[in-house]
């Protein structure tokens, strides 16, 4: 088998624990091995212990060091399918579903989960808006209301920041160039020119900008060609309107219910980045629809460097990444 293209390929490719390792290895060091402690690429391997040794500073490592994989038991066997499964399942996946498919219990599953959506965070620094399809902002708000929450729980959501939107709910912001890419992420509220300096910061100066009448966006006039979409008129006036984002809430909140029974206001940005990464890696760069076999790859690309401390996983660390 070249490389899997389906759910049921990927997990007979992927039983062996030394072509997974091969696979992730060709991602991270498409010249061969490197040594993450000293950048050497002359080293030895150690087949029964499955890790390189270093031939200039004698130190080992494995394909995991440095990357969301690192520290972890569990054996590439089963993170390489439950990505899969996280990046092919259009509505997410639960860890009920990767326990009950992968075999891992269902707390190891969440972990992997959170490790996961991680490693699918956008880390583009390309601005939004360099062509000529407009932009269209907008925010939503997710979440439940706060009186029903107890009192400490209430109190150590807000403390991480996750509360601060109206009513209990976390607000989260989204940029969508009209037929392109989407960033999203949650905010801290909506006042204080938050949601205006989010723009300024993503969107290229000049670009038409399409928004709804909230006033946290009057100041847009400044700087960028900004037309309002008033919902009271009307969905659409002279192509302006923000239906390509709603779209994409809509997407957002369908995965949060259907999959997600309960996302704690701390955590809801890795699903933000989630949706994001399926969103934006639908198609390739010719416009065809994108292959779960093509996505996989492109996910597995992005891990390395990347990892997720429990501290940082459990929210004891608060970490509301960049756009
Ligand atoms: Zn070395």
């Amino acid at each position: 088998m070249e490389t899997p293209q389906t759910l049921q390929e990927a997990i007979q490719h992927y039983s062996d624990e030394q072509v997974c390792i091969d696979a992730v290895a060709k991602m991270r060091w498409p010249d061969g091995p490197t040594c993450p402690a000293c950048g050497h690429k002359e080293h030895y391997y150690l087949k029964t212990q499955r890790r390189w040794k270093c031939k200039e500073c004698y130190k080992q490592f494995t394909v995991k060091l440095r990357t969301v994989f690192e520290d972890s038991p569990i054996s590439l066997t089963k993170w390489l399918p439950a990505l899969w499964m996280l990046v092919s399942c259009k509505n997410g996946v639960s860890s009920y579903e990767i326990h009950r498919s992968l075999g891992v219990s269902q707390k190891a599953a969440w972990f992997m989960l959170q490790r996961l959506r991680l490693a699918l965070q956008d880390g583009s620094i390309v601005k939004l808006g360099s062509g000529a399809a407009p932009v269209e902002v907008d925010e939503t708000f997710i979440g439940g209301k706060a009186r029903f929450m107890h009192k400490a729980k209430r109190q150590r959501l807000s403390r991480h920041g996750g509360m601060q939107g109206g009513h209990g709910k976390a607000v989260v912001m989204g940029m969508l160039e009209r037929g392109g890419k989407v960033k999203a992420a949650v905010i801290p509220h909506r006042k204080e020119n938050i949601p205006e300096q989010i723009v300024r910061e993503m969107v290229q100066p000049g670009a038409e900008v399409h928004t709804d009448e909230f006033s946290g966006y009057y100041n847009l006039k400044d700087g960028y060609a900004h037309k309002v979409i008033n919902h009271l008129e009307g969905y659409v006036k002279e192509n302006v309107h923000t239906n390509g984002i709603e779209n994409f809430w809509s997407l957002l909140k369908r995965g949060l219910s259907g999959t997600y029974v309960a996302v704690e206001p701390f955590h809801l940005f890795r699903y933000v980045d989630e949706q994001a990464f399926r969103y934006n890696n639908r198609k390739d760069a010719r416009g065809n629809k994108m292959s779960d076999s093509d996505r996989f790859q492109l996910a597995l690309s992005q891990i390395a460097g990347k990892r997720l401390t429990f501290a940082e996983v459990t929210g004891k660390v608060g970490q509301y990444p960049a756009f």
